[in-house]
């Protein structure tokens, strides 16, 4: 990143239109100097998400998510920064020198041995020693294309087959040995295949590069069924999905996803016509893999084999789901030995996507099982228990008629009446909320006075950067009483300094690195407008009055108490010193 110069980001940021940019992923309508659009980043029904042509910068009030080109590219096609610059620098023919960042350039080997060894195992296929695994295909019915489309390998039955055929130095072996496809043998003398006699099914990640593998045994009884690749450096569990990359753009159009638990159910879905389907890496859903569909669409299916362990996973997910506003919603099997592999291979997409139509939310599945095998009449301890395990859920729910039927139905469940089970599964959660409200009204209030002002100097200073110069004297970071519009205008004075005051406020925004603080200043970015007539001057005069007069308020009580003490020598000093910011405040006007 420190070898992309400073000239060449800016050059990108000009010749990005941010409109036909984010106009890829949201429909934008315009509206006056600004185009609005529904929040790509969460959920909503009405627009607040803002772009603004030129300043070059977005910012949604709804939540609060804003920035440059940059970061969008970053937050929506999950690239980091670097990435990111070189991701828009493509896009719009700006050459950058290739390998810049030793750490980046040694992943990219890393990624090269990858791919090598996915065209290894496809090869391997090809082979006689890959009968086997042809026949595995044929039974399993995947087409010819299915099988291209997603690079299918065979790892030969051997020890070192991959070992040999790609690492002819020290060097390969140890690039081999951290992109987890191969490990030092107990002895230590050498190294072994991690994958030997399995169907390979390469992971990419979002960019489309291999990045690990899945093997699955092609014979009955063998454990496990499915061998993941270790956690590498290329390879994160937690954050990535199964297919997400081709299935994002579908995901997108459809607004929903589908969960399942092996990469077989993905392909066979794929097969059958139906390509909005991800699968978790082998761990149980994460909440990064859940937020990261939410961003993508609204309706999350979740389709877990219906045995105990597929089951347990699902009520995970349920409630790693928390605070993501989606709809959860489970698809069942009439048949609870199916999967989406063998049902949609037997019964076509057609079908498949029927069950999609019935698939319960996740609420009424999740009280379906809990309470399937309870013995009636219920017991008080176990009413309690059941009434505890939903006070916990209850809050997640974040529509209100879901709620209200939810709890009716529990109500029916435990005999109990409709208000006192509210009552039981809502106090709780109803204490949380009015605290969080007297908090936001708290801040209104203080932002109403004295924290409007800091934002208005700050708006100011963003669309005249010259203005830093004549009230340095006046306008030091002491008076920002807000944390974060300090730090704002800290970095604002240092970045313009080093500029000569030449910085354009996206500028300044690419250079603060806190998700907070990019926040709060894409907001005040896209509100620049919103101020009053009062003139600059007078505001900083303001703001530094306040400062004053709180400082001076210090002094009085000091004075007070030394008063008490009769320490006079020190009510002298104190004096003096409050006569020194008394005229300060003279010198204001
Ligand atoms: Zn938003």
């Amino acid at each position: 990143m420190a070898f992309i110069s400073t000239e060449i980001i800016s050059q990108i940021r000009e010749q990005t239109d941010i409109i036909s940019l984010i106009g890829e992923y949201v429909r934008l309508i315009p509206s006056g100097r600004t185009y609005k659009a529904l929040c790509p980043f969460h959920t909503e029904k009405t627009p607040s998400f803002h772009v603004i042509p030129d300043k070059q910068i977005y910012h949604c009030f709804g939540c609060g998510k804003g920035g440059d080109v940059f970061t969008f590219v970053m937050e929506s096609e999950h690239l980091t920064y670097p990435e990111a610059i070189r991701y828009l620098a493509d896009k719009c023919g700006i050459e950058i020198p290739k390998y810049t960042d030793p750490d980046e350039q040694k992943k990219d080997n890393l990624y090269d041995y990858l791919n090598k060894a996915a065209e290894f195992y496809v090869h391997c296929l090809k082979e006689p020693q890959g009968e086997k695994a042809r026949d595995y295909i044929k039974k399993r019915h995947l087409s010819e294309e299915t099988v291209k489309k997603f690079r299918i390998g065979y790892s030969p039955d051997s020890w070192d087959a991959l070992t040999k055929y790609l690492g002819k130095t020290k060097e390969d072996l140890a690039i081999l040995e951290r992109c987890g496809l191969i490990k030092l043998n107990k002895t230590g003398d050498g190294y072994y295949d991690v994958f030997r006699n399995r169907l390979m099914i390469p992971i990419l990640d979002i960019h489309g590069r291999v990045c690990s593998f899945g093997g699955r045994v092609m014979t009955a009884n063998e454990e496990p069924k499915y061998l993941n690749g270790a956690e590498t450096e290329t390879f994160n569990k937690r954050k990535m999905l199964f297919n997400m990359r081709e299935a994002i753009p579908v995901i997108r159009r459809q607004n929903a996803a589908i969960v399942v638990e092996g990469y077989m159910d993905v392909i066979s879905l794929w097969q059958n016509g139906i390509k909005n389907a991800v699968a978790s890496l082998g761990t149980a859903i994460s909440a990064e893999q859940i937020q990261l569909l939410a961003r993508n669409c609204d309706t999350i299916y979740f389709s877990y084999d219906a045995d105990e362990a597929g089951q347990k996973a699902t009520l995970r997910a349920i409630s790693v789901q928390k605070g993501a506003p989606i709809n959860a919603r489970i698809i069942a099997y009439d048949d609870p030995k199916d999967d989406p592999d063998s049902f949609v291979s037997r019964e076509g997409g057609e079908s498949f996507k029927k069950l999609l139509e019935k698939a319960k939310d996740i609420y009424t599945f999740l009280i379906e099982t809990r309470t399937r095998s309870l013995k009636f009449p219920l017991e008080i301890p176990v009413k309690e228990k059941i009434i505890q395990e939903f006070r916990e859920l209850i809050p997640t729910i974040h529509s209100l008629i879901a709620r209200s039927e939810i709890i009716r139905k529990i109500s029916k469940l435990l005999d109990m009446e409709v208000n006192v089970l509210e009552r039981e599964l809502t106090t709780k959660e109803e204490t949380q909320s009015e605290r969080h409200k007297s908090s936001n009204s708290l801040n209104v209030t203080i932002k109403d006075g004295d924290i409007q002002r800091q934002e208005w100097v700050l708006k100011h200073l963003l669309e005249h950067p010259e203005d830093f110069d004549s009230t340095s004297t006046m306008l030091t970071s002491a008076v920002f009483s807000d944390n974060d519009l300090r730090k704002i205008f800290e970095a604002m004075s240092f970045q313009q300094e080093a500029a000569n005051f030449t910085l354009k406020p996206a500028e300044i925004l690419s250079s603060l690195d806190e998700p907070e603080l990019v926040s709060r200043l894409s907001m005040l970015i896209t509100t620049l407008e919103d101020r009053p007539d009062e003139p600059f001057s007078e505001c900083v005069k303001g703001l530094v009055k306040t400062n004053i007069d709180a400082e001076i308020k210090r002094l009085q009580e000091s004075i007070s108490e030394a008063e008490k003490k009769d320490d006079y020598l020190t009510v002298a000093k104190l004096s003096q010193a409050m006569l020194e910011q008394k005229r300060k405040i003279d010198m204001l006007y």
